[in-house]
């Protein structure tokens, strides 16, 4: 397998950019942008620092009373546009996600398909932000609820979902009648360019107001004016649990609005009766798949002692299969960790699994090391663990599986739940009893558990996120765009009369 050069991944990035329509004039500046893929410098961009961020939000605030005002099927017609554009820019926002991310070129075209999706779903949507009507207790009168929107609207993205993460939240908050400033990860600045370009181009072409959408381009001291800025009425964050927890106090303490994605730390419980052909695609995709770099990664396997050995081997099996590489190869479907750091904590948790007693099946090798001197591609690994000892109950953001057995059904959904995180869970089985208690309120108390299938690749009309270190948020599909609106209660009195509710008597 062939590593590009560098100087072949800023040739074919700067195409794409101009494809996509970046202004050049962001093109040229100190904040640099690099590839996992030769671990190189590609060119610096224009960074901003707190000044510029806070002029940018006072913009997005300015523009904020015209969009409101703006009919909501009106404002549909943006994420129709944006779609569309999407659409035809599919191969150039993904080539510029794989050269900036890592991410095997399925995958990124993936992450594309996933925001023309949430445009789709944000279009029929904003003609449905419905309210109810209540029966009102007194005569002569209607209970109602309406929605409004919030205001300035601000995201902070990570790096493994550089462009559908934004476009999930920013697709329902421009329905929604809001505006947008975004702080995406530091290491995919470029991939936050090309997609805030497309909607540029959107937004020129409905004729919607310019300052509804911002990037900002900085490491965390952009999200972090964002988070102390009052003029942001609702922050949405997605990250490790470490930036979570930093931010969340921030924002409570100004009573500001906050939606949360963080880490997770999924599992697969495989009962007696699962078809072990399904789990094993299920497992190799969900814990090899994206170098095991998704929140939705699979990281626990929780094996029914009858299957346990067999399942092992069928893992191992398959994992000696996978092409490991270039993510611009056409073959390849492990592509590279994003940096030294993150191949450092996984081979961290790998000596502590040994420590903890865990026995290392396969994987954790850096390869391709003469080809990309600078560029961590490593072998995914299975580790089989005696317990679900201290290293397992962590999210390390690296392709590490650990397999663990159980004996009863009760001890498996323990273990799932065992854990601070609550995002992912699957049960593979072809028992419906064991599959309703998985999903029932004594089964997994994660906010996607599934059956026969594994814990990543969600599709965008359910609701996305999880419970407890996860942060509790949800977006994309159902009842999310709630999170993107204030409820007002309404009552409207016609009676010509006055009775007060509750039966009170006054003047
Ligand atoms: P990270 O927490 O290092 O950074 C995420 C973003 O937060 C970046 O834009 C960063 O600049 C910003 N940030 C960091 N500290 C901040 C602070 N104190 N104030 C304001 N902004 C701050 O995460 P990462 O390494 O980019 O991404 C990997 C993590 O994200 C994993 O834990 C993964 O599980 C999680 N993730 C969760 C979801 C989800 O939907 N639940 C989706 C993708 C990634």
């Amino acid at each position: 397998m062939t590593v590009p050069t560098t100087d072949a991944i800023v040739d074919s990035v700067r195409q794409a950019l101009a494809a996509c329509g970046v202004p050049q004039s962001r093109l040229q500046g100190d904040f640099e942008t690099r590839t996992p893929i030769t671990g190189a410098t590609l060119f610096g961009v224009a960074g901003d620092d707190a000044a510029s961020v806070e002029a940018t939000i006072g913009r997005a605030a300015a523009a904020f009373p015209t969009w409101r005002d703006t009919p909501a099927p009106v404002r549909g017609q943006l994420v129709k546009r944006w779609g569309e554009l999407l659409t035809e820019h599919k191969a150039d926002l993904a080539a510029i996600i794989t050269a900036e991310a890592g991410k095997i070129t399925s995958e990124a075209l993936g992450e594309v398909q996933e925001m023309i999706d949430i445009c789709d779903l944000a279009l029929g949507q904003s003609r449905q932000l419905f309210g109810k009507t209540m029966p009102s207790e007194r005569p002569g009168h209607r209970l109602m609820e309406t929605w409004h929107p919030l205001g300035v609207v601000g995201i902070i993205s990570a790096f493994n979902f550089p462009a559908a993460v934004w476009s999930w939240n920013t697709a329902l908050a421009l329905v929604c009648g809001n505006t947008v400033v975004w702080k995406p990860s530091e290491m995919t600045a470029l991939t936050a360019l090309a997609a805030d370009a497309l909607l540029a181009r959107a937004v020129t072409e409905v004729g919607a107001p310019a300052d509804l959408h911002h990037v900002v381009v900085s490491d965390r001291s952009g999200g972090e004016v964002l988070v102390e800025d009052p003029r942001v009425a609702l922050l949405s964050a997605t990250g490790s649990v470490r930036m979570g927890r930093e931010v969340a106090p921030k924002v409570a303490a100004r009573f500001g609005k906050i939606l949360l994605e963080l880490g997770g730390n999924n599992a697969a419980i495989v009962a007696p009766s699962a078809d072990l052909d399904l789990a094993v695609r299920g497992i190799v995709f969900a814990a090899a798949g994206t170098a095991g770099q998704r929140c939705t990664s699979m990281r626990r396997v929780i094996a029914h002692s009858s299957v346990i050995d067999e399942l092992r081997n069928r893992i191992v099996a398959a994992y000696g299969t996978l092409a490991i590489g270039s993510p611009t190869a056409e073959e390849t479907l492990v592509g590279p960790l994003i940096n030294k750091a993150s191949f450092d904590k996984m081979q961290a948790a790998l000596r502590q699994a040994e420590a903890e007693g865990g026995k290392v099946e396969c994987g954790g090798v850096r390869v391709l090391a003469d080809e990309a001197a600078d560029a961590y591609y490593v072998e995914p690994a299975v580790v089989t663990m005696p317990s679900q000892t201290e290293i397992v109950k962590a999210e390390t953001f690296a392709p590490i599986l650990y397999l663990i057995g159980y004996d009863e059904l009760d001890e498996a959904i323990g273990l799932n739940n065992a854990v601070p995180q609550g995002l992912s869970s699957a049960i593979f089985t072809s028992d419906q009893g064991e599959a309703e208690r998985f999903l029932s309120s004594a089964g997994s108390d994660t906010g996607i558990a599934n059956v026969n299938i594994g814990t990543s690749g969600a599709e965008i009309g359910g609701a996305f996120g999880g419970e407890k270190e996860t942060g509790g948020g949800r977006e994309s599909g159902s009842d999310a765009w709630q999170s993107y609106m204030r409820p007002a209660t309404n009552t409207v009195n016609y009676s010509g009369e006055l009775p007060l509710a509750q039966g009170v008597e006054f003047v």
